[in-house]
């Protein structure tokens, strides 16, 4: 029999990928897909940017580059960055696969066994997997409508000096959707500095920002070089390209690109060359700006029909950006069961179970719903249908 390593014991297939797979079927509603809206994506600039680039410069496009990425898009995304508040140059930024592996290759870089991660409660749960193989401890601190409450983050702080890492998702937070106050945003670079530990700040939501002012990154409120930023095109592009982002001081970013070399020697040259052009030809800000209004639209949409249909007793985020709101049911509702022997069977609603969201005391009594991707009738039926039978269940 095969002995797996130690750290194979924390990779373990989540809970949700069962029922995920269900997405798919047309029968089903999905409020459970992170995806973001297909026909969003500006495939007719991409088809001819795709062609250009095998035409005319067909061999360069296909060859290898530096694990740090391709230093055209490097200087475009420094540009972006700068724009955002956090100068910097295309040095000083490591191109990633996707957001993902943002996550990956920091805890390979600061989290030995044992070493404690401080998490939101509730927080991403992708993350949660790439952390794990790192075997890391957990402790989870509550939010409120102004994000991670510093408050109890401090007293996790105070209580002990094994915290490396606190990981955060300040703009439109995935599940929740909440957003970070900027009072917290300085608190929490204040307390990183007190006692010595890292933040990563993960931001593929950040643009994605439907009212509210842009509040400052962590990254940008952070004089002693801290955080790790992390940013992705998934959202503002699309995620099949696998293209993210890391900032990070030279040493981190230096450390960061080697982890890089070791896990996949660097993203497809295609799709950077590909991303680069996009980025030097077109507009992505006012592709940003077009594509605000759809999203607002579902959620405006979601949030009053679950208004309309819901029963009392439950209650919802109101997210000002990002594709999902976080509800809260009576703790006597276990939304997993619910899901399995009432919601799929009698409405073909699905939604994501939140325990899997809790790095530590998971609940029970929470789910993710995505308004992206589900067209506007379906949604207000799915929503309606669901309402009902959490009626039924809650009576
Ligand atoms: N962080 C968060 C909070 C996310 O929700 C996601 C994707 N849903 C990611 C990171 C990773 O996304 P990607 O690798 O596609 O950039």
């Amino acid at each position: 029999m095969t002995t797996f390593a130690r750290r194979a014991e924390r990779v373990q297939p989540s809970a949700i990928r069962e029922f995920l797979a269900l997405a798919g079927d047309p029968r089903i509603t999905s409020f459970a897909g992170g995806y973001p809206d297909p026909t969003l994506f500006p495939i007719d600039e991409l088809h001819k940017i795709y062609d250009d680039l095998l035409a005319k410069e067909n061999a360069s496009a296909l060859q290898y580059t530096a694990s740090e990425g391709l230093p055209e898009l490097r200087s475009l995304v420094a540009a972006r960055l700068t724009a955002d508040g956090m100068p910097c140059t295309g040095d000083d930024v490591l191109i990633t696969q996707g957001g993902q592996q943002g996550l990956d290759l920091t805890a390979k870089l600061f989290v030995d066994p044992g070493d404690v991660i401080v998490t939101e409660r509730p927080t991403f749960l992708g993350a949660l997997i790439a952390f794990n193989p790192c075997e890391p401890d957990y402790r989870s601190v509550r939010m409120d409508d102004e994000g991670m409450d510093t408050d109890a983050l401090e007293e996790v702080l105070r209580g002990t000096d094994r915290v490396k890492l606190v990981y955060t998702v300040p703009d439109h937070q995935n599940p929740t959707g909440r957003t970070m106050s900027l009072a917290r945003r300085q608190r929490l670079v204040e307390l990183a500095e007190e006692h010595d530990v890292v933040v990563l700040e993960d931001t593929p939501y950040r643009e994605l920002r439907y009212e509210g002012e842009r509040l400052p990154t962590i990254k940008s409120l952070d004089p002693h070089g801290r955080v790790v930023h992390l940013g992705s095109f998934s959202k503002i592009l699309a995620p099949g390209l696998r293209l993210g982002w890391a900032l990070a001081t030279p040493e981190v970013r230096e450390k960061l690109a080697l982890l890089k070399l070791a896990a996949d020697t660097q993203n497809g040259t295609l799709n950077m060359r590909a991303v680069a052009a996009y980025l030097e030809g077109f507009d992505i800000e006012a592709h940003i700006e077009d594509m605000l209004p759809t999203y607002r639209h579902k959620r405006d949409l979601m949030l009053a029909t679950m208004e309309e249909h819901f029963p009392p007793g439950i209650t919802w985020t109101r997210a000002r950006g990002g594709l999902f709101t976080w509800a809260t049911f009576p703790p006597r509702l276990d939304v997993a069961a619910f899901q399995r022997d009432v919601l799929i069977p009698r409405s073909g609603v699905i939604v994501v179970p939140g325990a899997p969201f809790f790095a530590d005391r998971p609940e029970s009594h929470h789910a993710r719903m995505s308004f992206s991707g589900v067209p506007d009738e379906r949604l207000v039926a799915g929503v309606r249908s669901m309402g009902a039978l959490l009626a039924e269940a809650l009576a």
